[in-house]
C-alpha cells in the first residue's frame, strides 16, 4: 500500500465529511487472503483496513453489501463496513476496527446465531455472488432448495474440481450424489435463513465486551444447517454453544446425515483452493453420503 495510505486517508475523510489523518498503521496477521492492518487516526480512532489485487474488487464489494445484512439483523455484532474502492493496482477495503480481545461467551454465540437464522425469506440465494476463499460463490436466487444446493453448490465445485484434477471416479460419484440430492430430504423442508456462509472458527472473536462478532461472511440466505455443519469443520465451537443453538432454535435429527452433504462444498472448495488431500477427503464423503441413501 505504501505510497496509497494519502489517498486512503482523504477517501475515509470525504466518506465520514472530516479531515481524517493515520498515526499509526499496524499489520494484522490471521487472514487467508488479503493483507490487512490496524490503522489508528489523529482522533485515536481505529479502522480496519484491507487490500488485494484490483482483480478482487467484487469480493470486497461483496463483503461490504454481506456485513451489511448480518448488521441489519441485529442480532450478532459485525464489523461496520465504510467503504471500499481501487488505487492503482489495488482495491482496499475499510470497515470499523473492533478489537478482538474478549473472552468467548459460546452461549451467547450459539443464541445469537439462532437469532440471526431467524431472519428467513421466500427464496435461496441473495442479491449477488460473492466469494469462498477466493472462489466465485454463486447465489443466484430460486425457491427450490435441492436444486440450488445441486447446481449453485455441489455441481459448480465438482465441475471445477475435475478442471483441477481431481480422480474422475470421485468426480462421476459425486455427479451420482447430486443427482439424489432428494433422498436426504424427505420429511425435512429448509427454510432459506440468513447466513454467515463461511463460519469457521477463524470467522467469530469476542469484542473487549465479550459479545461475539462475526467477520469475512460469504452471506447468502439457505438452509441454517449448512452453517452449523460448517462450525464443525474445523472445530472451535464448543458444547455450551450448541446446547444453546438447540435451546433457541431445535434442529431436526436428519442434520447428523446432511451436515456432510454441506461441508462436502467447503471440502470440495479446499481441493479447489489448495488441492492435495482434499480430494481423497471428498471421495470419502461422498462415498459415505451414498451409502446412507443405499441402505
Ligand atoms: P481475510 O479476508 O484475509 O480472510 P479477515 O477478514 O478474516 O481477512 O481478517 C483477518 C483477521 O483480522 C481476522 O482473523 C481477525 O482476527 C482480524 N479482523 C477481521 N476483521 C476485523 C475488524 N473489523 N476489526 C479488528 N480485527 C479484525
Amino acid at each position: 500500500m505504501n505510497g496509497n495510505w494519502k489517498y486512503i486517508e482523504q477517501r475515509l475523510g470525504h466518506t465520514l465529511g472530516r479531515s481524517i489523518r493515520f498515526k499509526k498503521i499496524t499489520p494484522v496477521d490471521g487472514g487467508c487472503i488479503n493483507q490487512a492492518w490496524h490503522v489508528i487516526d489523529q482522533d485515536q480512532q481505529s479502522w480496519f483496513v484491507k487490500s488485494n489485487h484490483i482483480d478482487l474488487l467484487a469480493m470486497f464489494e461483496a463483503e461490504f453489501q454481506g456485513l451489511s445484512a448480518l448488521r441489519e439483523a441485529r442480532c450478532i455484532r459485525v464489523p461496520k463496513p465504510i467503504l471500499y474502492g481501487v488505487i492503482s493496482h489495488h482495491c482496499y477495503f475499510i470497515m470499523e476496527y473492533i478489537h478482538l480481545s474478549g473472552r468467548p461467551q459460546q452461549a451467547l454465540a450459539g443464541e445469537q446465531l439462532a437469532k440471526l437464522h431467524c431472519v428467513q425469506v421466500k427464496q435461496y440465494g441473495w442479491i449477488m455472488d460473492n466469494s469462498i476463499g477466493t472462489t466465485r460463490q454463486c447465489n443466484q436466487q430460486q425457491h427450490k432448495w435441492i436444486n440450488f444446493w445441486k447446481y449453485q453448490r455441489l455441481r459448480f465445485q465438482l465441475d471445477l474440481a475435475l478442471h483441477k484434477g481431481l480422480a474422475r471416479k470421485h468426480y462421476q460419484k459425486g455427479f451420482e450424489l447430486s443427482e439424489r440430492l432428494e433422498e436426504f430430504f424427505t420429511d425435512y423442508q429448509p427454510q432459506a435463513s440468513l447466513l454467515h456462509g463461511d463460519l469457521w472458527g477463524g470467522n467469530i472473536a469476542y469484542d473487549r465486551s465479550n459479545q461475539p462478532v462475526i467477520f469475512d461472511p460469504a452471506v447468502y440466505y439457505g438452509d441454517r444447517e449448512a452453517d452449523l455443519a460448517m462450525t464443525e469443520l474445523f472445530g472451535g465451537f464448543g458444547k455450551t454453544f450448541y446446547a444453546s443453538y438447540h435451546e433457541y432454535y431445535p434442529i431436526d435429527e436428519g442434520y447428523e446425515v446432511r451436515k456432510n452433504l454441506y461441508n462436502l462444498y467447503h471440502i470440495l472448495n479446499h481441493f479447489n483452493l489448495f488441492g492435495g488431500g482434499y480430494g481423497a477427503q471428498s471421495g470419502k464423503m461422498i462415498e459415505a453420503l451414498l451409502s446412507e441413501i443405499n441402505d
